[in-house]
């Protein structure tokens, strides 16, 4: 097989501390893969910069002068970390046989894409980097993570354990991934319906090298909603579900208050009612919320808005 032209997609929104030597690591690499002939002379590096607001961009530009191995693109705003990779990705498919993404912080070992390279060769067109442990991740980070993946798992999203959004794709395996035109993207869940052959390899997350981490506890969370309501309607059936329950303990509530007043005992109860109400409202609330988050999602992929606007390419 001739060599493949290789396009590192990296999603940068504020990453000035991270970035020279995140350049300067992935530069080495890309060089050295070169030189054993793992990817072809026209591989490149393509910094997406998802409207950062400190020095990111400058930066970029100034990578791209001094080195035409490294392209850039701006795009016009803060779009979310998967809309700037599904940017990248759509730009680099236009030249790049294959791609990896990989997190700005490099925060996943750069020396698993060799590896992602061979499985490549051998035929397979996505290749997931799986974290091996997580023991350099703050104990939040930790468990918020695991949360997310049992939460996702319990709610019938399929997602690759420990696999965030470090992969290599083909360039076949990208153009399938470009035809889901969904607004709600969530890569995660998407790409293992794409159907090729799909391998991983593992590796030891490493700590983040500059900067801190974009993603809150808030952005966590609506990640996983954007999960669950694309990928499942588990929470509309646990919602009928709830219902049955709530039926059969209202009619347990009316043997006992027949088997009271058969014997002749009076039924009170100010404090059970209110209780009862309160209760039966607050899970009425919690499952027309789950329904209006559906809604939600219908409403934003009826409008079929663009995913990102490019404001400029450098290469
Ligand atoms: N990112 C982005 N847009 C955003 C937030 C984050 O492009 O709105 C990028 C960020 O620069 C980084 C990657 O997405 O390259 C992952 O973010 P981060 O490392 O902060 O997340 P964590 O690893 O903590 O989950
Ligand atoms: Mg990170």
């Amino acid at each position: 097989m001739a060599c493949s032209v290789l396009a590192i997609v990296v999603p940068c929104y504020n990453e000035q501390d991270a970035l020279p030597q995140t350049n300067q690591r992935l530069l080495t690499l890309l060089g050295g893969m070169m030189r054993d002939s793992l990817v072809g002379e026209n591989s490149y590096i393509l910094y997406v910069d998802d409207g950062s607001r400190d020095e990111t961009w400058p930066l970029i530009a100034g990578y791209c002068e001094a080195n035409r191995r490294v392209r850039g693109l701006k795009l016009a705003g803060n779009v979310d970390h998967q809309n700037a990779l599904m940017a990248g990705l759509e730009t680099a498919r236009e030249d790049a046989d294959v791609t990896v993404t990989i997190d700005a912080d490099l925060q996943d070992d750069i020396r698993a894409i060799p590896d992602m390279l061979e499985k490549y060769r051998d035929g397979c067109d996505i290749v997931y980097g799986v974290r091996r442990g997580r023991a350099s991740d703050s104990v939040f980070k930790r468990t918020t993570a695991r949360l997310f993946y049992r939460f996702m798992d319990a709610m019938g999203a399929r997602t690759v354990y420990n696999h965030a959004d470090f992969r290599l794709m083909s360039r076949r395996a990208v153009d399938a991934l470009c035809r889901y035109e969904e607004r709600n993207l969530f890569l995660r869940g998407l790409v293992p319906l794409i159907g090729y052959r799909t391998d991983s390899v593992s590796y030891d997350r490493l700590e983040r090298q500059a900067g801190e981490s974009k993603y809150s506890l808030g952005k966590m969370l609506s990640l996983a909603v954007d999960g669950v309501t694309s990928f499942s309607v588990k929470p509309l059936r646990l919602i009928f579900y709830l219902g049955v329950l709530f039926l059969l303990i209202s009619l347990g509530i009316l043997a006992y208050v027949i088997v009271a007043l058969c014997q002749g005992r009076g039924v009170q109860g100010w404090a059970s009612l209110m209780l009862s109400i309160w209760f039966v409202g607050g899970c009425l609330l919690v499952c027309m919320s789950i329904i209006a988050a559906y809604i939600g999602r219908i409403y934003t992929e009826g409008k079929h808005r663009p995913r990102y606007n490019i404001e400029q390419y450098l290469k």
